[in-house]
């Protein structure tokens, strides 16, 4: 299958959507078949059924009964409060072609939301469509599209990535038609200054930074790089999946960006890991806000409405108006915080710094000289010493009870371990967490590589069970 996508020169009408190159095929036929074979279904009880399912449940890792020690993905606790709100009758019942004047309370919500993450961020304006991170990231590499496409600029078709950037960023930029250039991270693992200022040439139409980077190193030259940028009439891209490392204490709409998702998942809880649902607001500068998608929530000073007037917009990204009920449970996570949600930046930070303090002597910095900030990526090459590599550890770590680990990501640091404890843990179970790893590794690398014994699935072989994937588990 390719996806084909065009461009339309004309704004007003907005984007077109892409065209899909799918081979049609006839299904009947494995229809037949499949009716004409017996189905065979066990003769179980209902006890019988229920205790499956149960044990089923039980074999999961899950935030509710362990720490998930991903780096990258926010693993931190959901309140039960969000979930009730949620999923009150009131909202579940809603229906999104519903006349706004019987969906005043939603739209209100929605339309503050909009106006925290607008404060928080600093931004002109905020579009809640995006359904993930990475579609905010694509809304908003269509909106830099825009404004090129609308100025004239033509040339611009590159767009500059850092070499420690998460995946989807060089994705989403080549998925919009641009030329993803790539940049390297210098030895404290910031932008490169030199290769950076190299590349920055005319053809660039922006660059797509995270910060705090996927390091979980803060970009100290952030205000420079924008003006750099706005220089050559290139805009400034920042990935906020990192937002929960400086939420309330600074605002990157201050530092110069024009565009950056939030993932409300990740930041602002709500359950996720499974595939979704999930929520990438994006908000934009002065810059990008005519550009913004159709339709914005607003408010007339009497009623919240849907505004669909917005000449110059990139169209619509989604059938209705985005993922509402993670809408509903983020703005309840700002709410609790009130006036103190710098508490969630100033937490995620001391946690992992603490975090930091009791793995450094037995893990490897890559980059000593640069202080971390929500979440720590260490190198596991001391380990290979003693015959084991990071994936040994990360595996060990199931059998003890943990969630494993992030693990050969980001790509520039050899055998990286990326750790985010997240706000939400307690000193104790960090405490835990740390002395769990250092009792592991005092045992035999033998014993270390025949982990994990505990869990349902041993240890597979890693190449093997990509091509020929078994996903049948015995429940002993
Ligand atoms: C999670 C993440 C993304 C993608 O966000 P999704 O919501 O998973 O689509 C992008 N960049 C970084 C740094 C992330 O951690």
């Amino acid at each position: 299958m390719a996806l084909i996508f065009e461009f339309s020169k004309d704004n007003t009408k907005g984007y077109r959507l892409p065209k899909l190159d799918v081979q049609e095929v006839d299904i009947s036929q494995y229809l037949d078949e499949y009716y004409r074979e017996d189905l065979k279904f066990p003769e179980v009880s209902e006890l019988e059924v229920i205790r499956h399912y149960t044990k089923l449940s039980q074999k999961n890792y899950a935030i509710d009964t362990t720490m998930v020690p991903l780096g990258s993905c926010t693993m931190k606790y959901n309140p039960r409060i969000n979930e009730e709100l949620a999923n009150k009758e009131e909202f579940l019942s809603l229906h999104p072609f519903l006349p706004e004047d019987y969906a005043q309370g939603i739209l209100r919500i929605m339309f503050e939301l909009k106006e925290f993450l607008k404060e928080l961020g600093g931004f002109a304006d905020v579009s809640l469509q995006p359904a993930a991170g990475a579609h905010g990231e694509f809304l908003g590499l269509l909106m830099i599209a825009a404004y090129h496409r609308d100025k004239g600029n033509d040339h611009k078709t590159k767009i500059l990535v850092p070499d420690s950037a998460h995946g989807t960023n060089p994705a989403s930029a080549s998925i919009c038609g641009f030329e993803v250039i790539t940049i390297k991270s210098d030895k404290n693992g910031q932008l490169d200054w030199e290769d950076f200022t190299r590349k920055l040439d005319d053809r660039v139409a922006g660059l797509m930074i995270t910060n705090p980077n996927t390091l979980g190193i803060f970009e100290k030259r952030i205000k420079e790089i924008a003006q750099l940028l706005h220089q050559r009439d290139a805009l400034l891209y920042m990935d906020g999946a990192n937002f929960n490392a400086i939420v309330g204490m600074a605002k990157p709409g201050k530092w110069g960006v024009d565009v950056m998702h939030f993932n409300l998942h990740k930041t602002f809880s709500t359950p996720h890991g499974g595939g979704g649902p999930g929520s990438g607001p994006v908000g934009v500068s002065e810059r990008l806000k005519p550009y913004i998608p159709v339709p914005q929530v607003e408010f007339d000073g009497k009623k919240y409405y849907l505004n669909w007037n917005i000449p110059k917009s990139v169209g619509k990204l989604l059938s209705f108006y985005g993922h509402v009920g993670v809408m509903i449970r983020a703005l309840a996570y700002i709410l609790s915080y009130g006036k103190e949600i710098d508490k969630i930046a100033k937490y995620a930070v001391l946690n992992a710094r603490y975090l930091y303090h009791l793995l450094k002597d037995v893990l490897h910095d890559p980059y000593p000289n640069s202080p971390k900030m929500h979440e720590v990526v260490f190198s596991g090459l001391p380990l290979q010493k003693m015959g084991i590599s990071v994936l040994d550890l990360a595996k060990a770590l199931l059998d003890e009870g943990f969630y494993a680990p992030t693990i050969y990501f980001p790509l520039v640091v050899k055998e990286a371990i990326m750790i985010e404890p997240t706000e939400t843990e307690s000193p104790q179970t960090i405490e835990h967490f740390a002395n769990t790893i250092k009792s592991i590794l005092k045992e035999s690398p033998e014993t270390i590589k025949s982990k994990p014994e505990k869990t349902a699935v041993g240890r597979i072989k890693e190449a093997q069970a990509n091509r020929n994937p078994i996903f049948k588990v015995s429940l002993a």
